[in-house]
């Protein structure tokens, strides 16, 4: 018998400090997200989940969280 596992995908809706251009992002990308319109990294993958990239003069995150968008598939 197979095993049967819901697998939960978490999307994010994110905000770019920088442009200000929303966009929905897949929160467990295996690989860097950058800005739709301006190219700015704003999540790197860290262990099956993605982190916000930090500016390392600011210490401020290239994007922030404007909400959690949860789906069972
Ligand atoms: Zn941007």
């Amino acid at each position: 018998m197979v095993k049967s596992r819901r697998v939960r995908s978490r999307f994010l809706y994110v905000q770019c400090n920088k442009c200000r251009n929303k966009q929905v992002v897949f929160g467990c990308a295996k690989t860097k997200v950058g800005c739709l319109a301006c190219n700015t990294p704003l999540l790197i993958p860290t262990g099956g989940k993605s982190a916000l990239v930090k500016n390392p003069i600011t210490k401020l995150p290239n994007a922030h969280i404007l909400e959690i968008l949860d789906k069972n598939l």
